[in-house]
């Protein structure tokens, strides 16, 4: 299977990441010796996230820049979280239809989110199929997500440079824009930047370089840009590829972006770590037996917490 993915072939690929996705214990044990054997093919990609709220334009924009990348000799993966996606019997439900002429392109692979689960979960299935993905020659991986909960900071924490789509209107609180979303952005993209929206879209981008020039910078080399597009019209795809060029160089700097990876494989591990732990203590018999009634005296203030937290930590380790 190793050689196959490699050599690019796509349904190689698709049964490693149903592995990567099965909960199935033997599957999770052959999925993990594969990505073993694999690690040294990966990270060879720039990967960069995409986040927006839904209507602002994505879809159009992923599929514009996908071929944009593809005609260039670039092969693009393009992975989605979005913790409340739904898949029902192996059938896709609204994803399909996305991009419909990125889907065809032989050079890009495009993977809906996995389904249901917590988005630690989901999360760490799609950092799994970005590293299968890069093994398998994939040198741009796109990772979008719609704003739900903590999903823009779990791609910003996967991702070289992050991207904020943003609709040509003014004002972060009129666009439902958090802070902290603000903040996570390396570029931010004012799209459908065309016709009668153009003059709309310029203020929108002289108000967002205000605005970000006023917040701390995440890195030494790079202050946030603000970028206009327009997805429909293939406008400006060119010039953001650029900047992402000009990124990745400024950030090169020290080994800046590297040491970013490094820090984010230590952070995955930790997160791995915690998660497991997590789930172990949740399903180890006597805890789960003592947890609710620990719970309801901590409510009735009858335990304090700590003390609770650890009369059932006592438990777990006892075995
Ligand atoms: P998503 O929900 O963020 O994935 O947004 P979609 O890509 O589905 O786009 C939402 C709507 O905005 C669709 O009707 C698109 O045709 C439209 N749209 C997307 N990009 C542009 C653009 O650059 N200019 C204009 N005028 N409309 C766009």
């Amino acid at each position: 299977m190793k050689e196959r993915i490699i050599s690019g072939n796509r349904r190689a690929l698709a049964r490693a990441i149903t592995l990567v996705e099965s909960v199935r214990d033997d599957h999770q044990q052959q999925a993990q010796a594969l990505l073993s054997d694999l690690l040294p093919e990966t990270g060879k990609s720039v990967r960069i996230g995409i986040s927006g709220t839904p209507g602002v334009g994505k879809s159009t924009f992923i599929e514009a820049f996908g071929k944009f990348l593809t005609a260039q000799g670039h092969k693009v993966a393009v992975l989605t979280i979005d913790p409340s996606s739904k898949r029902t019997g192996g059938s896709i439900l609204g994803d399909k239809t996305r991009m419909e002429e990125l889907s065809r392109d032989p050079n890009a692979f495009i993977r809906p989110s996995p389904s249901g689960g917590s988005l630690g979960g989901v999360a760490r299935r799609t950092r799994e199929v970005m590293l299968l993905c890069e093994a398998a020659g994939y040198d741009v991986i796109l990772i979008e997500t719609v704003g739900v909960g903590q999903s823009e900071t779990t791609v910003a924490d996967m991702v070289d440079i992050f991207m904020l789509l943003l609709a040509p209107a003014g004002g972060d609180e009129l666009q439902g824009i958090k802070r902290g979303v603000m903040e996570l952005a390396d570029i931010i993209v004012i799209n459908k930047a065309d016709g009668d929206l153009i003059p709309v879209a310029r203020r929108a981008a002289s108000e967002y370089r205000g605005a970000v020039s006023l917040m701390r910078p995440k890195s030494k080399h790079w202050k946030p840009k603000v970028l206009m597009t327009s997805a429909l019209e293939k406008a400006g795809i060119d010039t953001l590829w650029e900047t992402i060029g000009e990124y990745r160089e400024a950030r090169s700097a020290d080994e800046e972006l590297t040491r970013q990876r490094e820090e984010q494989a230590a952070a995955w591990m930790w997160a791995e770590l915690g998660d497991t732990l997590m789930n172990r203590l949740k399903s180890h018999e006597q805890v789960s037996v003592a947890l609710p009634r620990m719970e309801a005296d901590v409510k009735a203030g009858l335990i304090s917490p700590t003390a609770a937290a650890q009369q059932l930590l006592a438990i777990f380790l006892e075995k």
